[in-house]
């Protein structure tokens, strides 16, 4: 067995339930460029052999950092990771331990090319099936192995034909089982080439906007190692990419896959963040996956995630390690060019929603926007002093606001370069304004006074990533960002208003809870973003 530089393999296996490491695939050729720089690299080692890494955004400056367990840059072949993080697993098995290899990533991450390889560069499952054979070679252990995906929560058996569907059941012990899983006896190389490869092309693939073959199933390969009973598995995972759908322009069925694909991968994550924390209950019932994995992840047995992350993709590489390793944020980092930019960034981020709901509703309703938006709102709830103060406010928009006699101003402002003069932002908050709003809005929908809510719509529309704050409230995820609610549901005057003649889908909205329109503005701040919302 090789040898790498690194931790010695021994010390890699025990250090905690899951070890997580992460992996940057090279520039692929459509890729590569002079310009191009990788997104995470790594910045320092510890003596406990762990790395900090830092993930950073080339063209903000944002960054994020991170202490894993290893890294492996882009030059690194998948036999060094092999020979750092999975042989060591290995002999453990002959003696009944179990143990987990996930690939973690986003679609196009590298994952299928981690685990199963190429024809020339064998990849983990190659890898790991020829050492378990070697250590078998004069004993009296045989080996066997098993393949199937878990494709919308069913599990469907690679080696079968026509991949039959299989029942997962649960046992006595509350562990489940996957009744009438095909177990196939392997001898030698050839034997298990001949087997897996036609099971790799019963899995379920699709073209996707991210990858011509993406994977749309967790795919799981175990290797079973008894004598006149069983030993130990080892189970080697390529997980479903997570997926940002708004990238993938996924639709219909790759839609309900791709929220099955996320839900699942965020139970996984639960999972993990919670052993690797010592929780006392691990959450193993939130998706079939974790069920089926409940005997090969935590107790004394070993797992490893390989995160694995696309040089060229940021904000990718972000959620991608901050799901895989939810305890192990360090600390944010902002250059101070990136800190003076702040203001301006949420200026321009209010500016580009206040612009878009003055598209979608009336005129009148800018003003309680502005009392909403405002950090001054308490004081001057109908004013734009705040904004004025600016020498301009770049508002970037396809769409036409109003000037201050409510007549359209005559630009186009999708133009990047449109910069428009504070003077000539549309002014709100006009006395006559002020008697219209009054006679079709009840009282409960003035302008909102309360600097609590302006100071949370200004953190939702923050750039900078708070995505790992300690987690007081539930998490919502659409599997691409995570939003905090509080918990609770605020009601009442929506619903008041959905019978008042005249109210506009601003008035609706400021009618709900700060916490709901805080979620929903950083919904829309983040679709504008995207350049989804038009
Ligand atoms: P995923 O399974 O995460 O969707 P793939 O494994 O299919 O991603 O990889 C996406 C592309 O990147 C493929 O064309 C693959 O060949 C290439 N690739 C990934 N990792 C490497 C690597 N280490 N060296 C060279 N090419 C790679
Ligand atoms: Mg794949």
């Amino acid at each position: 067995m090789a040898t790498a530089a690194g931790p010695d393999p021994a010390s890699v296996a025990s250090s905690q339930p899951v070890r997580v490491v992460l992996r940057v695939r090279p520039f692929l050729p459509s890729e590569a460029s002079s310009a191009a720089t990788p997104c995470v690299r790594r910045l320092g080692s510890h003596t406990s052999g762990e790395v900090t890494v830092q993930i950073k955004d080339q063209y903000t400056s944002r960054n994020e950092c991170y202490k894993l367990d290893s890294f492996f840059g882009q030059e690194t072949r998948v036999c060094q990771i092999f020979d750092q993080e999975v042989s060591a697993v290995i002999p453990g098995i002959f003696d009944g331990t179990n143990a987990t290899v996930f690939a973690y990533g986003a679609t196009g991450s590298g994952k299928t090319y981690t685990m199963q390889g190429t024809e020339d560069l064998p990849g983990l499952i190659p890898l790991a099936v020829s050492t378990v054979l070697a250590l078998c070679t004069g004993t009296w252990c045989s080996v066997e192995i098993s393949y199937y995906e878990v494709y919308m929560e069913r599990c469907y058996d690679l080696l079968e034909p026509k991949a039959r569907e299989i029942m997962a059941l649960d046992d006595k012990d509350g562990n489940m089982k996957l009744k009438g899983l095909a177990w196939v006896p392997v001898r030698s190389m050839e034997e298990f080439h001949e087997i897996y490869s036609i099971g790799v092309q019963r899995r379920k693939v699709a073209h996707t906007g991210l990858n011509d073959v993406s994977s749309r199933s967790h795919a799981l390969l175990t290797i079973r190692v008894s004598t006149d009973v069983v030993k130990g598995k080892l189970s080697l995972i390529d997980l479903a990419g997570n997926e940002d759908n708004r990238r993938t322009c996924n639709e219909g069925i790759r839609l309900q896959e791709s929220a099955k694909i996320n839900q699942s991968l965020f139970a996984l994550s639960n999972v993990i963040s919670a052993l690797n924390m010592k929780a006392t209950r691990i959450p193993y019932r939130e998706s079939k996956l974790t069920r089926i994995l409940q005997d090969s992840l935590g107790g004394n047995s070993h797992a490893v995630m390989i995160a694995c992350l696309n040089p060229m993709e940021y904000q990718e590489a972000v959620h991608t390690v901050s799901l895989a390793a939810r305890s192990r944020h360090i600390v944010n980092y902002m250059s101070s060019a990136s800190k003076q930019g702040t203001p301006k960034d949420k200026v321009d981020m209010e500016a580009k929603l206040r612009v878009w709901l003055e598209s979608k509703g009336k005129e009148k309703s800018t003003q309680r926007m502005d009392g909403f938006l405002s950090p001054n709102a308490s004081k001057t709830p109908l004013s734009m002093s705040h904004m004025k103060k600016s020498a301009s406010v770049r508002v970037p928009g396809r769409v036409k606001a109003m000037d201050q006699d409510g007549s359209k101003i005559k630009k186009v402002l999708f133009d990047s370069s449109a910069r428009i003069p504070a003077e000539n932002l549309p002014r709100v908050g006009t006395q006559d304004e002020v008697n219209t709003t009054k006679k079709v809005v009840p009282p409960s929908l003035t302008p909102i006074k309360d600097d609590k809510a302006g100071s949370s719509l200004r953190k939702a529309l923050s750039p900078i990533s708070s995505n790992m704050a300690p987690q007081k409230h539930p998490i919502v995820d659409d599997g691409n960002c995570s939003f905090m609610l509080e918990p609770k549901t605020p009601m009442g005057s929506y619903h008041i208003l959905e019978k008042v003649p005249g109210a506009t889908p601003l008035d609706k909205f400021n009618a709900l809870g700060s916490s709901l329109k805080v979620c929903i503005t950083a919904i829309l701040v983040f679709m504008y973003q995207k350049n989804t919302l038009v």
